[in-house]
């Protein structure tokens, strides 16, 4: 029976191995894991248990959550992984690690095949005919698999019908792995370190959303893969716009946060994203690029990527490639909406117009469906704005604009946790490093340490959006390190399988934490009449705003175009202090607040990683996406390495230093 409101019922599991989140890396790792699991019990007598628990319903959790129109990363028959691991460096500005890049490179189409099987519909071109959503064949098929190109909207992109992707994915997940096995909405808090081991982790608590309820899993492996972090700063859709944004609004940095509470060494914390969208509506922009050919221009119809691509020879060589990196391609932008030359279109009218040019009237007609379809398949909101505005892209322009920032590892940003990498590349270790005493001592040397995907802590796994230092995975890459996090945490366990778990705090004083909003709200609820104006509490809405405001107008959010200096980080950083000593005080009238309450807390951890790691790189390395003014280059000689971080959570500080970059791509071809 649930426990009530101020009391809740405390449930305790013992499980070999835990899953945390149930995105695309969690859907991943559940496919996976079974097999290994059968394997370890045939061959090695070895029982292994495992769990998924995910905050939200699987089958629309996550990035994927509203669908998809394209698959970014399927390398196919014809393309070589040191390709893409080139094009991922060059993204990002040089500093990220090939081994990773490399490795999922040359697993990723595996994954795509297995959508496929399970019925996703992917386009494609049989015998020169064009197969999509329209004139999908009746009797399905595997073409991709069995014959057919795949339709690519880019090198690495091909298209899908994906309104119903995540359900897919998410179906053979729960398939393989049982539904006795998963527990959803319930919304994990924190990572318990082993009693005996301080950089090992031993178990999680977390608390349901629907019931009082409170659950402490003991475990030997966890995988953590709760997504990147949103709305840390203040959103462009404020007032009556609250809540859209591009990242999902669910993903609140838990990742980054549980796994710096636990120890773990986090990466390239400084990187963001900032990507040019549909105004309002956070339309997706990638087809309209890459399959319609369309251009972005100023409001006098210039093109500012040629008008401005002067500037790119300011960044070699990440300016100068055949894409240049996403940041340069804002940074060009930014120019002419910081000169007064805004508002910045998408260039529908044209694109469509030179496409009827080569085309017939049915075949144009078409297009415009798929141009619909686009947003239905992903952003539904975006064909809201269009009818809501009368827009018909044949006639008629639509404004672009870079949104607030977003943090993630899977997408075209590389912030996240330093993860283990194959054992067959390459790996520089840290005695090439030039500040290798700053390193502290319990961190394992060079890129490997003899488990796919584990952190810096013994036992915690992390795939997708929490694997830094190596982006644009996207769904299906993160779908694919999740499968290869599985094998190796199934490895894990049996290396250590006479191992304990002992958590080195007591049930009871974790559940007294993860209920204090609750507590705070009961005991001090009478003391005022309006019941959100309290001396002794801030409600989590108010506390979101305090954190948006400090991050939107001092850490380089919209509010100055995203520039920042050194003298605006140590406001920050005083400020987000005062707010992390307030956050405590934070009170929770229900459990969704209460969700509310913690989405915060992990919030507020993450974006002071992200304060702090600006503030280290004494450089401008995503110009686009953010400027340090008061060193606005990039400085490939002193800065041409990965920045690094353990956070103490007994002292609650940081420790920041460098890594060395090596790169194990040639990049001169
Ligand atoms: P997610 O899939 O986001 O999963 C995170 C999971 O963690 C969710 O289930 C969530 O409910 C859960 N969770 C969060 N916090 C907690 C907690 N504290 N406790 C328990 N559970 C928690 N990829 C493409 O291939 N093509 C595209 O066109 C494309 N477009 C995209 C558009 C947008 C707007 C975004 C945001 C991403 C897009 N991607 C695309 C990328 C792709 O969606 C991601 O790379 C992928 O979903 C990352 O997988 P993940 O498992 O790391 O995170």
């Amino acid at each position: 029976m649930a426990g009530t409101f101020g009391n809740p019922e405390v449930v305790q599991e013992e499980v070999d191995i835990l899953l945390i989140g149930g995105g695309m890396a969690a859907c991943g790792a559940a496919y996976e894991i079974m097999p290994w699991i059968q394997a370890a019990k045939e061959e090695a007598g070895i029982d292994i248990t495992v769990k998924l628990v995910d905050k939200a319903a699987m089958d629309r959790s996550g990035a994927v959550a509203q669908g998809l129109s394209a698959i970014n990363t399927y390398i196919g028959p014809h393309q070589d992984p040191a390709d893409y691991a080139r094009m991922v460096s060059n993204d990002l500005m040089g500093i990220t690690r090939d081994d990773l890049a490399y490795d999922l490179g040359r697993n990723v189409d595996d994954s795509v095949h297995l959508f496929e099987e399970w019925g996703l519909p992917i386009w494609k071109t049989v015998n020169g005919e064009r197969f999509d959503g329209a004139t999908w064949p009746k009797e399905g098929g595997k073409l991709l698999k069995d014959g057919g190109d795949p339709v690519r909207s880019g090198k690495w992109q091909i298209m899908i019908n994906g309104e119903s992707y995540k359900w897919i994915v998410a179906e053979a997940a729960k398939k393989a792995l049982g539904s006795d096995n998963i527990q959803e909405r319930v919304f994990i808090v924190k990572l318990v370190n082993d009693a005996n081991d301080k950089n090992r982790v031993a178990g999680a608590v977390g608390f349901s959303t629907r019931e009082d309820k409170v659950y402490v899993y003991k475990f030997k492996a966890c995988l953590l893969v709760a997504g990147g972090c949103v709305n840390i700063f203040r959103p462009r859709s404020v007032g009556e716009g609250q809540g859209r944004a591009w990242y999902p609004v669910w993903n609140s940095g838990s990742t980054y946060t549980m796994a710096a509470e636990a120890g773990a060494e986090l990466t390239m914390m400084e990187n963001r994203f900032v990507p040019a969208r549909f105004k309002d509506g956070y339309g997706p922009v990638g087809a309209w690029f890459l399959l319609f050919k369309a251009q972005a221009t100023n409001a006098y119809g210039e093109v500012y990527m040629q008008k401005n691509k002067e500037l790119l020879n300011d960044y070699p060589p990440y300016g100068q490639a055949a894409v240049p990196a996403s940041c340069l391609r804002n940074h060009l932008m930014l120019k002419e909406m910081k000169e007064g030359r805004g508002p910045i279109y998408m260039d529908t009218v044209t694109a469509l117009g030179k496409l009827r040019e080569t085309l017939s009237p049915r075949e144009v007609k078409h297009l415009e469906a798929e141009a619909w379809e686009d947003f239905l398949d992903m952003c539904v909101g975006q064909c809201g704005i269009w009818v809501g505005e009368n827009v018909e892209p044949e006639k008629k322009n639509s404004e672009l604009m870079p949104t607030e920032p977003y943090l993630l590892g899977s997408h075209s940003g590389c912030c996240g946790i330093w993860a283990s990498g194959p054992e067959d590349v390459g790996a520089p270790t840290t005695e090439e490093h030039p500040d290798k005493d700053k390193i502290p001592a319990h961190l394992p040397q060079g890129w490997n340490w003899g488990y796919r995907g584990m952190t810096t802590v013994q036992g915690l796994f992390t795939a997708g959006d929490g694997v830094g230092a190596s982006g644009h995975k996207f769904s299906s890459g993160s779908h694919t390190e999740g499968r290869m996090a599985a094998q190796a945490m199934v490895k894990f366990v049996i290396d250590n399988k006479d191992w304990t778990p002992t958590l080195d705090t007591s049930v009871e004083s974790l559940v007294e934490d993860i209920y204090r909003p609750v507590r705070t709200f009961l005991e001090h609820k009478d003391y005022t009449t309006a019941i959100d104006v309290n001396p002794h509490y801030i409600t989590p809405r108010m506390l979101q705003f305090r954190l948006q405001k400090i991050m939107d107008e001092y850490v380089a959010g919209v509010a100055t175009y995203y520039n920042t200096n050194g003298h605006m980080l140590a406001v920050a950083e005083e400020k987000l202090g005062m707010l992390k000593e307030d956050a405590m005080k934070m009170r929770a009238k229900d459990l969704h607040e209460l969700l509310r309450a913690w989405e915060n807390y992990h919030r507020i951890l993450t974006a002071e990683a992200h304060m702090k790691h600006i503030q280290f790189r004494e450089e401008s390395r995503y110009p686009g996406f953010y400027y340090r003014m008061d060193h606005n280059y990039v400085d490939e000689e002193n800065w041409h390495c990965f920045v690094n971080s353990v956070y103490d959570k007994d002292t609650k500080t940081w420790t920041v230093f460098k890594r060395a970059h090596k790169d194990l791509v040639d990049k001169s071809k």
